[in-house]
């Protein structure tokens, strides 16, 4: 029984603040969490307010058709309800393309988006990572020509790294890729990297012409409501058709559908964080040049700093209450930090300098 998942490893989150409590007795409102890319602003007040009025229709199920929420996503993106599929979290959206694929090989970043390989390992996949730990597409077309994965995932910009590649290249390499191999792109970060440099920014729309493209996208980081688990695919109807057959009824609960639908309309206030995540994450390259550290440019709301000893690091911030995310599983010793509120990042910073000057 189980021998097949015997042999699997199961995903390590960001720690939980909880955890933080019991471990070290430091009480909530003091802990400092920049370990899995949520937003620190949280969603939109008019989105809090909206879910509080309809908590009231918690026995209910949702809307399965998600009929509004797709209008939502469509005038959002110049395209048809029938491109969409919902999903609780963009995770399960790559659940469905991989489960619904089963691939015999798929091929990824040298380091990427953790799931990619979690999801492809359990339907049996032989994981390809390419040399370089960043995206490098000549790397990918080297390893595609020769073994001809099924599936082949791009995360644009890539978590845990936070570099991007350039639209044109990701359209120029779709075009060398047969049919026979989706390419999932996982727009995750998109609109912080959009925001940041236009040429990074991947349209949808311009995806839905390929018959073997597959674009995700989430309400958890941009839209602050990672807590609601809502995200979604985009593809040609022939895809979303199909993966639609793998999608339980009522996949995303009432009031995520509810507060997804109503984030939409504040973009106010999602350019607002967008806005603070790049002057605020201009702290840390500054930190980084004062004390003449390596980063990586981020386009993202997270960035990699380069620092000896990460795990040690990582362990003395946890004891004052900061969770960050140690690299050295990756083979590096590095630190990724989410990018917080103003206050939340000085006392990091304040904390970080102390640590590397010991
Ligand atoms: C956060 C993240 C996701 C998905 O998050 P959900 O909360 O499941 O929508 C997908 N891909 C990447 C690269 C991410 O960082």
């Amino acid at each position: 029984m189980f021998e097949s998942l015997e042999q699997l490893k199961t995903y390590e989150a960001g720690k939980p603040i909880e955890l933080v409590v019991r471990e070290y007795g430091i009480k909530p409102q003091n802990i400092i969490k920049l370990a899995s890319n949520e937003n620190p602003y949280g969603p939109s007040p008019k989105v809090i307010e909206k879910v509080r009025k309809n908590a009231t229709l918690m026995h209910r199920y949702p809307d399965d058709s998600f009929y509004e929420l797709k209008e939502g996503l469509s005038k959002k993106f110049d395209i048809k309800s029938e491109n969409i599929i919902i999903g609780a979290g963009s995770d399960q959206v790559l659940e469905f393309a991989i489960h619904g694929i089963k691939p015999k090989k798929v091929l990824m970043a040298g380091i990427t988006f953790a799931m990619y390989e979690i999801f492809s390992k359990q339907v049996g996949a032989e994981i390809l990572k390419t040399p370089s730990k960043t995206h490098n597409l000549e790397e990918f077309y080297e390893i595609y020509k020769k073994e001809k994965p099924e599936i082949i995932f791009l995360c644009i910009p890539n978590n845990p790294l936070g570099e991007c590649l350039n639209s044109n290249e990701v359209f120029d390499f779709i075009e060398k890729i047969d049919e026979e191999t989706l390419i999932i792109i996982d727009g995750a970060y998109q609109e912080f990297a959009s925001f940041k440099d236009k040429n990074k920014e991947i349209k949808p729309k311009d995806i839905l012409k390929y018959k073997n493209v597959l674009y995700t996208g989430t309400f958890s980081k941009a839209y602050g409501l990672g807590g609601m688990r809502v995200g979604y695919g985009i593809a040609n109807e022939f895809i979303i058709k199909n993966l639609h057959k793998l999608r339980p009824p009522f996949n995303i609960s009432i009031l995520s559908l509810i507060a997804s639908i109503e984030s939409l309309k504040d973009k106010d206030w999602v350019r607002m964080g967008i806005e603070n995540n790049f002057k605020e994450m201009q702290k840390y390259i500054d930190f980084a040049n004062e004390n003449n550290l390596e980063y990586i440019e981020s386009f993202t709301n997270f960035i990699v700093l380069y620092i000896n000893n990460s795990t040690k690091v990582a362990n003395e911030l946890l004891k004052k209450g900061i969770i960050i995310r140690d690299m050295a599983s990756y083979g590096f010793s590095a630190i990724r930090i989410t990018i917080g509120k103003p206050s939340e990042n000085d006392i990091l910073l304040k904390n970080l300098r102390e640590l590397i000057e010991l």
